[in-house]
């Protein structure tokens, strides 16, 4: 068979999921938002904890969740001059958990 797609039944993905999915795979292809988000699959975390947790500097901690949040991949709340992070996308949580466990099977 060699049968022309339509447009509608085109498969192939538009340039702004391709350009997500990779900024997707970027995010958590850093050690250190591994880490971050890690802790963050637990419970909610001040950038403070995020930092004496990972033995980080608040500015290191702060930059990557700006990162993080761009993506949508956490939120924040504030409570008075804290904000308390939090996972904020279960698909891109469920990958990085899928791949921590596949790291550790042999
Ligand atoms: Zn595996």
């Amino acid at each position: 068979m060699n049968e022309e797609h339509t447009t509608s039944e085109n498969e192939d993905l538009d340039e702004e999921i391709l350009f997500l999915v990779s900024q997707t795979f970027k995010a958590i292809s850093d050690p250190t938002r591994i880490r971050i988000l890690n802790l963050l699959s637990k419970k909610e975390h001040s950038v403070n904890e995020l930092g004496e947790k990972l033995n980080l500097k608040q500015s290191t901690v702060s930059h990557q969740l700006s990162f993080l949040k761009n993506l949508r991949l956490v939120k924040f709340r504030r409570e008075g001059t804290t904000l308390y992070y939090s996972q904020d996308d279960e698909h891109v949580m469920a990958i990085l958990q899928q791949t921590i466990d596949h790291a550790k099977h042999n």
